[in-house]
């Protein structure tokens, strides 16, 4: 469990490829430019953060890669599925088959346990992780058998990455999930992401406003104003248990 896979290829063919992304809302009046023109490649395995002020186009670059959203024009693929002109059941199996979600709100089912919360969503997916190996993944072992009511908040966020990751998914899309958490319980969510792209190498693309989490990034891109206005690449990149918060 120990061992670090070797660094995402870059020189290969990227799994997310993206070419002048963009989106607009119309608002009455004006148009909001929500993202501009961005090109983008992911490659297998990487662990990239999207850093930027609140606005700055970041949920609508995750849910346009994710599935949930369309540009309004550019290309988006996943290998070789287009993400763009895709129709309403294309993408559901995609985000079904290959996506796994963890947002700010963590929406366990309350009348279940932790065990029960991971692994119904275990019985869908086609290649799973054993649930509790999902489980011990996130440092929750010794909670098995309890109930959402009785966990921390920083708790049900760890079981809700439980449940992202025990469908083995292609990708993990993070949106701020440490959001409603103080700072010291984001971290222990920050790490077990982290860990998780370590361990089972699913490209994983998180948002967040903790700066911290860059140094365990593979590479950092910040946004403004829906463009990439900046891009850093870590050449070390720590892991969970090296990180300085
Ligand atoms: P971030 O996640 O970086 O805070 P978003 O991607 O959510 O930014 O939003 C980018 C811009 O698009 C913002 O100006 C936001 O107000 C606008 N926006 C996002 N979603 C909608 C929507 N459904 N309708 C209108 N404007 C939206
Ligand atoms: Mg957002």
């Amino acid at each position: 469990m120990d061992v670090h896979p070797p660094k995402p290829d870059s020189s290969g063919s990227p799994v997310f490829h993206a070419r002048g992304l963009s989106k607009t809302y119309r608002m009455g009046e004006i148009d909001v430019h929500a993202l501009r023109d961005v090109d983008l490649d992911i490659f297998e395995g990487e662990f990239v953060v999207l850093l930027g002020p609140s606005g700055s186009g970041k949920s609508t670059l995750l849910n346009i890669l994710g599935g949930l959203d369309s540009p309004t024009s550019g290309e988006a693929r996943w290998r070789d599925h287009n993400l763009v002109g895709a129709t309403d059941a294309e993408l559901t199996r995609y985000r079904r088959e290959h996506v796994g979600f963890v947002f700010q709100f963590y929406n366990l089912i309350p009348s279940l346990t932790v065990l029960e919360n991971v692994a119904l969503v275990n019985e869908i997916a086609e290649k799973p992780l054993d649930p509790l190996e999902a489980i011990t993944l996130v440092g929750l072992e010794e909670r098995i058998d309890h109930f959402p009511s009785q966990l921390s908040g920083g708790e049900q966020q760890r079981v809700a990455v439980a449940r992202a990751i025990v469908k083995s998914p292609d990708v993990l899309m993070c949106d701020e999930p440490t959001g409603a958490l103080d700072c010291e319980t984001g971290k222990v969510v920050l790490a077990a992401i982290a860990r998780a792209n370590e361990r089972l190498r699913t490209t994983t693309i998180i948002i967040t406003h903790n700066a911290a989490i860059a140094g365990m990034a593979d590479r950092v891109l910040r946004l403004g104003g829906g463009r990439i206005v900046g891009e850093e690449r870590n050449t070390h990149r720590l892991s969970a248990e090296e990180v300085r918060w």
